[in-house]
């Protein structure tokens, strides 16, 4: 029956993913307005920022920046509940390329050689149907025509509920929930790992570990927005 759904689809007016009003024919995903209002950080103009700021003293990157500010009820929640719940892929998409247009200036985000997306809890990938950090990462990679690497990082186990655990004991609980698939190929490169959303960082610093066990790497993180 997939065909009938896509034929539907086509049917059905394009919305705009932040506002909700109707796209005219030549806008695609965001409309016009909308776009010109994007709360954008340019935090990429900043070594400094915030978002680097959160890794200090916790593992060595190379720069670091998020594409947007998180305002409740803003458009930056609304394009990020689109692109995790209603199957809105495009935004994940059409944000990875924004924020490749201010990679291509900056002079480490620029020498990025490979993109790789936090993967997802296997639950929630089976659940989704998709990994919301992907579609940013093909955004990315299609603007820069670099590699994106889903299956890079694995979770060595299911990390358990986190909630009845001390500080120490949720760290531990993540710090070595992911393993870097070794390869010669691996070796030297310099990474980009994204996400949609930067809270503590526990993840994503746990993430940058596993792939600095690989010889020589480097890496550099680029999340949507910073909560
Ligand atoms: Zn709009």
């Amino acid at each position: 029956m997939k065909w009938i759904n896509d034929f539907v689809e086509l049917l059905l007016p394009k919305i705009c993913a932040a506002c909700g009003k109707p796209l005219e024919k030549n806008e695609n995903c965001i409309c016009t307005h909308c776009i010109a209002e994007l709360p954008l950080t340019n935090y990429h103009l900043y070594d400094d920022n915030p978002v680097a700021q959160v890794f200090w003293g916790r593992v060595n990157i190379q720069a670091a920046t998020a594409l947007l500010y998180f305002h409740k009820k803003g458009r930056t929640q609304h394009l990020l509940h689109n692109l995790k719940y209603n199957k809105r892929k495009d935004v994940g998409l059409f944000l990875g390329k924004l924020l490749a247009n201010q990679m291509e200036t900056h002079p480490i985000l620029s020498t990025v050689d490979i993109i790789v997306p936090v993967p997802l809890h296997h639950k929630r990938l089976t659940e989704r149907g998709y990994n919301q950090a992907e579609c940013f990462a093909e955004g990315i990679a299609d603007v820069l025509n670099k590699k994106v690497c889903p299956n890079l990082l694995k979770r060595s186990k299911e990390t358990t509920t986190q909630t009845r655990k001390t500080r120490e004991q949720r760290w531990q609980n993540v710090s070595d929930a992911f393993i870097a698939t070794e390869d010669n190929e691996y070796h030297g490169k310099h990474f980009l790992l994204v996400d949609d959303v930067l809270t503590t960082g526990a993840t994503l610093e746990a993430c940058a570990q596993a792939i600095l066990k690989i010889p020589q790497t480097k890496v550099s993180i680029a999340v949507i927005a910073k909560a």
